[in-house]
């Protein structure tokens, strides 16, 4: 099997299952009690939040432990509901659905929201945030890397637009963190989530980076875990291993990132070569390994199931059935061709490739499309 879907989740680090299995097996104590059996939990839990802040330029105390991606955005949004008389959040039409329905969620509560459309490579141009936000704006939302085409925004940019006019900045960086450079006080940021399950630390665990003194409310009241903002017994076996997975996959950064672009080179002349017509989406500056493709006049879920059949898992942007065709928000927002848009798939290496993968990926894809070049 060729696992190419690493933007929808990562194997697990072995160095991250073994720092695991101590936690659940031996030091399984619960960090908040007195004894001393509890000493290394806690200690597990402050080096871990140390190691996290190092990771992005944080300090330990302003990072918070969640249950992934999807937590962290709904806390960031929702979280500063009530606090301000300025009243609108502000997001970008490609964020993932954590994001957008945390949004439609406030809306409902009567809480004002407005969507930025974003470029034909799926960037949102600073000047487009400018021309949007307002007096009212209390929080900008704008995802640091999309997960199905891998754009990368000019965060700081828009980070500075958002200050300038008093509000708040949120970034979802589940897809690049452990994956690009990211230091939150050089790009400004308020606020940033992440999520283990995307660089090779276990599903179910995540932070959320919370600038001090940042006005936000717990998610979570019951116990005084993570300082008081976020009750509930903390997950030590899988923060421990999530801290672990950052540190290395930070550490090893570079090497990977030469890699992945080494392999998606090989992949896109591949099928320049056998003369596929497609757009790789998402601009000159994306996640390294993902590799949106909008291919001509084919469906999409099609490619899917038959690379499927010869063992290689990757995602689509579209999805059939039997009437109509379901062009993802993504593809729709950056305007794909509607002829390209339903031949959308997304290939996503990881750690766990190599460069033969993409030259199996590709070979398997050229035969799919066109089997007499094979
Ligand atoms: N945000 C983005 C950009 C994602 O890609 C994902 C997961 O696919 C999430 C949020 C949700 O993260 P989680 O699966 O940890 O809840």
């Amino acid at each position: 099997m060729i696992y190419a879907d690493n933007a929808a989740t990562t194997i697990l680090d072995k160095n991250a299952f073994e720092i695991m299995k101590k936690y659940l097996l031996e030091e399984y104590a619960n960090a908040s009690q007195p004894y001393a059996f509890s000493r290394e939990a806690k200690k597990a839990l402050s080096t871990a939040r140390e190691t996290i802040a190092e990771c992005i330029g944080a300090l330990p105390e302003e990072i918070y432990m969640t249950s992934g991606g999807t937590e962290s955005d709904n806390w960031a949004i929702k979280g500063l509901l009530e606090q301000h008389d300025k009243r609108t959040t502000l997001t970008s039409v490609i964020e993932h659905h954590a994001v957008l329905n945390a949004c439609a969620a406030i809306k409902r509560l009567g809480y004002a929201v407005d969507y930025i459309d974003v470029d034909s490579d799926g960037v949102v141009q600073p000047h487009m945030l400018s021309s949007r936000i307002t007096n009212h704006t209390k929080l900008v939302s704008i995802m640091l890397a999309n997960n199905e085409i891998g754009t990368i925004q000019p965060i700081k940019q828009l980070c500075d637009v958002a200050h300038h006019k008093g509000a708040l900045f949120h970034t979802d960086a589940v897809q690049a963190v452990g994956h690009i450079p990211i230091h939150v006080k050089e790009l400004g940021i308020d606020m940033l989530s992440a999520s283990g399950h995307k660089f090779y630390a276990p599903k179910g665990v995540g932070f959320l980076y919370i600038k001090k003194g940042t006005p936000i409310y717990p998610y979570a009241d019951g116990g005084s875990q993570e300082f008081g903002f976020r009750a509930g017994t903390e997950n030590i076996a899988s923060i421990a291993a999530m801290a672990t997975a950052l540190k290395k996959y930070c550490t090893q950064m570079q090497q990977d990132t030469q890699k992945l672009k080494k392999m998606e080179q090989i992949l896109l002349e591949k099928l320049n070569a056998a003369n596929i017509d497609f757009i790789r989406n998402g601009g000159k500056n994306t996640i390294p390994g993902n590799i949106s493709l909008s291919i001509k006049q084919v469906e999409g879920e099609m490619l899917l199931h038959r690379l499927d059949l010869k063992g290689i898992c990757i995602s689509t942007g579209s999805a059939c059935n039997a009437q109509n065709t379901q062009i993802s928000h993504v593809i729709k927002a950056i305007g794909v061709p509607l002829k390209y848009a339903k031949g959308t798939i997304r290939i996503s290496f990881g750690a766990q490739n190599y460069e033969h993968d993409a030259e199996i990926v590709a070979d398997a894809l050229i035969q799919i499309l066109n089997p007499s070049l094979s």
